[in-house]
């Protein structure tokens, strides 16, 4: 089944450079940035410069080389900000998906929140 893939969603824009966003670290296939409505004192969206939907279609087609940058971006990332579960109280990684995900922004993102005891996960 083929993911339809949205070329106007806000995050392409921003990959185009069509909206400013505070970088936290750009890669050669990912971007990371900070969320425009913190939901915790660290908030940074992590995303792929290819057009993916959703993690699953991410992790489907993407070749290694992206998922390998993505994967080590995300450390990056983490311990740029402080936020490695290794020498922080802990984060929470995230990745809406699809409807019933909650997804809004349709372009593959991976939340880190951290900086707050961030409570149980499942509502
Ligand atoms: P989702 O619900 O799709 O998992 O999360 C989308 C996230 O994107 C939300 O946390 C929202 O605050 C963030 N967001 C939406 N528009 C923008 C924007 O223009 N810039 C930035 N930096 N974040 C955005």
């Amino acid at each position: 089944m083929a993911y339809d893939y949205d070329d106007q969603n806000i995050f392409a824009k921003i990959l185009r450079g069509e909206i400013p966003n505070k970088t936290v670290l750009e890669t050669e296939h990912t971007l990371a940035f900070a969320d425009i409505q913190p939901q915790a004192p660290a908030h940074v969206l992590v995303i792929p410069k290819g057009a993916y939907v959703t993690y699953d279609h991410f992790c489907a087609e993407a070749s290694d080389a992206e998922i390998l940058d993505f994967t080590r971006a995300v450390a990056k990332v983490c311990e740029m900000t402080g936020v490695s579960s290794a020498t922080s109280e802990g984060a929470r990684f995230i990745s809406n998906a699809g409807l019933h995900g909650g997804q809004e922004v349709p372009h593959f993102h991976l939340h880190i929140l951290a900086g707050r005891p961030l409570g149980p996960m499942l509502q």
